[in-house]
């Protein structure tokens, strides 16, 4: 096992992993920018390194200071945790180079996963159902004609590199094409440098179910079910549950079959999750993220693991402890993604926290690098907590949810908990019954 682990990111997800470090007997360095120095993964780690500036792209993004904070500290391995460099191949492949383990797959998985026009094709390839859509990239708006007549309106063109929700866009017909097809074009080419766009049929109802997935890197792959992300504004998400509301056991065994069957074939290795579409009973693969996903926590909720320790386990060439009859569902467990956001526009909202608390009591986790006095900085994203809540039931777990958001208290700054209190008082959100169109239209309507 690793004596020192140097974990390549801020704020909870920090946090997180120098957690698993401590009950794990192993030392953790934290990295931060000159606007982090007094962040609480630089408090909470055992050493700490300044690598660069406020920007990301001279900090967290730097893969020469990362790299030279391995050698002065002395640290094994690298958790990426994600978001920055958790996705980037190159940069797997310099810590390769240097000796330095990477927590996470290979750099050939990720490198396939992260093309989505390979990674769709991978994923045909291993069984796995995909969503209908062109054959690889679409070069000019004639070929997108062409194909989306064939596949029928409407159709979502989206960025072979994409990410985060960017380089989207929908044409509900033809007249409307052509300016879809060059904007995100365009939007791709600035967000990842890269224009190259595909193009697939639009879905109008469906849901956002994702199966997390978990390999040894020998040829041995579980699934540890589903989460339903279907609740997002601009294709990000912002609340997520655990078992999916809409999944049943025999649509849970069956896609979550040939998802660890195909993690097994790949030899992939460590936590990754299969992202899907599923409407009328009918899973879509769209993408896989080959990193720990910031919802984690609601499956480990309801599998009662550990998915940091397990990707420790793995990377260090130890057995992983899952074993696919042993791993069993007990209750249901939400998360709702607690940004530094003025509601109705959502417009970031950095500043200083002048009172800071966290709920507390059975069933519920707050994971936050939030405290009394500290300062959010304008660089980075606008995620300060995550509140996870796990009861025997759906029921019980929304009424934990409502009773925890009543205890928090995060002062000074605006924060997204008052759509979370709107939407518990929602009936579709009570039973469960919203697509992934759902949240849009309510904030039309509701703010
Ligand atoms: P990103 O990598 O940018 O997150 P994804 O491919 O995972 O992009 O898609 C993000 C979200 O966009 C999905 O959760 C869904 O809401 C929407 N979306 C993507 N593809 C389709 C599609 N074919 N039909 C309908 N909605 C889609």
């Amino acid at each position: 096992m690793f004596d020192k682990i140097l974990i390549a990111n801020r704020g909870e997800i920090a946090l997180r992993v120098i957690r698993a470090c401590r009950e794990m007997g192993i030392a953790s360095v934290a990295v931060h920018s000159t606007a982090d120095s007094d962040a609480m993964h630089v408090r909470m780690a055992d050493e700490s390194v300044c690598i660069g500036p406020p920007s990301s792209t001279h900090s967290y993004l730097s893969v020469p200071a990362i790299v030279a904070a391995c050698e002065i500290t002395g640290a094994q391995a690298i958790h990426p945790g994600y978001g920055f460099l958790s996705e980037n191949a190159a940069f797997v492949q310099v810590l390769e180079d240097h000796g330095i383990t990477f927590i996470g797959p290979s750099a050939a998985h990720i490198r396939i996963m992260g093309d989505k026009i390979t990674a769709k094709e991978t994923a045909k390839s291993l069984g796995i159902p995909v969503v209908p859509g062109s054959e690889g990239g679409v070069p000019d708006v004639e070929t997108a004609k062409r194909e989306a007549a064939a596949m029928g309106y409407p159709v979502i063109i989206k960025a072979t590199a994409g990410g985060g929700g960017r380089g989207m866009k929908v044409a509900k017909d033809e007249a409307s094409l052509e300016s879809a097809f060059r904007t995100a074009r365009a939007e791709a080419k600035s967000a990842f440098g890269n224009d190259e766009v595909y193009m697939e049929k639009y879905l109008q109802r469906p849901r956002h179910i994702e199966v997390q997935v978990f390999g040894d890197g020998k040829g041995r792959g579980v699934h540890l079910g589903e989460r339903d992300c279907s609740l997002q504004r601009r294709h990000q998400k912002v609340f997520e549950e655990a078992p999916g509301p809409s999944i049943t056991e025999e649509e849970r065994a069956r896609i979550g079959g040939i998802c660890a069957k195909a993690i097994g074939e790949l030899g992939y290795a460590g936590a990754g999750t299969i992202e899907f579409l599923y409407e009328d009973g009918e899973f879509y693969f769209i993408e896989m993220n080959t990193r720990l996903q910031v919802e984690h926590p609601v499956t480990e909720a309801i599998f009662g693991v550990d998915l940091v320790r397990q990707q420790i386990k793995v990377a260090a060439g130890e057995e992983m402890e899952f074993e696919q009859d042993k791993l069993s569902i007990r209750g249901h467990a939400i998360e709702v993604r607690i940004n530094a956001e003025k509601l109705p526009n959502f417009a970031p909202c950095p500043g200083k926290i002048t009172h800071f608390h966290a709920p507390g009591g059975l069933g519920v986790r707050m994971d936050s690098a939030l405290y009394d006095g500290y300062s959010i900085p304008p660089y980075y994203d606008s995620l300060i907590g995550k509140l996870i809540v796990h009861g025997r039931d759906r029921h019980e777990a929304l009424q934990r949810l409502n009773r925890a958001l009543g205890e928090l208290i995060v002062d000074g700054i605006d924060t997204t908990v008052p759509l979370f209190n709107a939407l518990l008082a929602e009936p579709d959100i009570q039973s469960g019954d919203y697509s992934i169109h759902w949240l849009e239209k309510w904030l039309e309507k509701n703010l």
